[in-house]
């Protein structure tokens, strides 16, 4: 398109263009959950698979007086910074934006007014349902391309996308019924067990539940021994009757 060439400009400094436009510091706050808002509110951005929900907080406390009129102010800083996040992150299908809860029916208006206002300027097309009973705004974006996470992210090898682990006590507590499961079914039969299983699970067992094996073990008549395993998931382990 040689008629664009006057737009274009050759970049020929040593710092990296993303720095210039502090591109990195705004996809990675793209990619983060929690976003502030410059009056101590903020937003929480849950992209799931079929749908985007948007918490929206006032973060700090707040005096009763001009309660209703702060609440107002971060809902509406809240709208200009999810249009903004909508568009950066390329959010697509339903989008359910909780804001925090207005008793006025003027300030609701004007929230959901400003939100219209605000999408008008997306390139994708948007639109913004009314306003449910509990201050939930339904609004749906027609998307082209992939998100933003879709481009860069791929889900979390560690917990396998579901954004969770299972706590070291629940670990603990699964090998504790396993053994008393699987020592019952030998008999008398002396045997040596071996736990094996993550660092911070025999950790674990060790520091705090002391009383518990200490306990299984008499009531199963072996000795347990735990085993490291650097290279298991926290969430596995292996008992081997040696
Ligand atoms: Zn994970």
């Amino acid at each position: 398109m040689p008629k664009y060439k006057q737009n274009v400009i050759f970049y020929e400094e040593k710092k990296p263009l993303f720095d210039l436009y502090e591109i990195d510091m705004e996809i990675s706050r793209s990619l983060d959950r929690k976003i502030w808002l410059k009056s101590g509110g903020y937003i929480v951005i849950d992209e799931a698979e079929a749908l985007v929900v948007i918490d929206v907080n006032t973060g700090r406390f707040v005096g009763k007086k001009d309660l209703e009129d702060t609440i107002l102010k971060t809902n509406l800083e809240a709208i200009r910074e999810i249009a903004h996040q909508l568009r950066i992150r390329n959010c697509g299908g339903i989008i359910i934006v909780d804001f925090i809860d207005m008793e006025k029916e003027s300030h609701r208006e004007k929230v959901l007014e400003a939100m219209r206002d605000e999408v008008s300027k997306d390139r994708a097309r948007t639109h913004v349902m009314s306003m449910s009973q509990l201050g939930l705004v339904e609004m749906t974006r027609k998307r082209t391309r992939p998100s933003l996470i879709r481009i860069l992210c791929e889900p979390c090898s560690y917990c396998e996308g579901k954004g969770y682990i299972k706590r070291k006590s629940t670990i603990a507590n699964e090998v504790f019924r396993e053994l008393e499961r699987d020592a019952g079914q030998f008999g008398n039969k002396k045997q040596n067990i071996v736990v094996h299983c993550h660092a911070d699970v025999a950790d674990w067992v060790y520091e705090t539940e002391g009383d518990t094996l200490e306990h299984i073990e008499k009531k199963i008549g072996q000795s347990v021994a735990f085993k490291i395993e650097p290279t298991y998931h926290l969430e596995q382990y292996e008992i081997f009757f040696v």
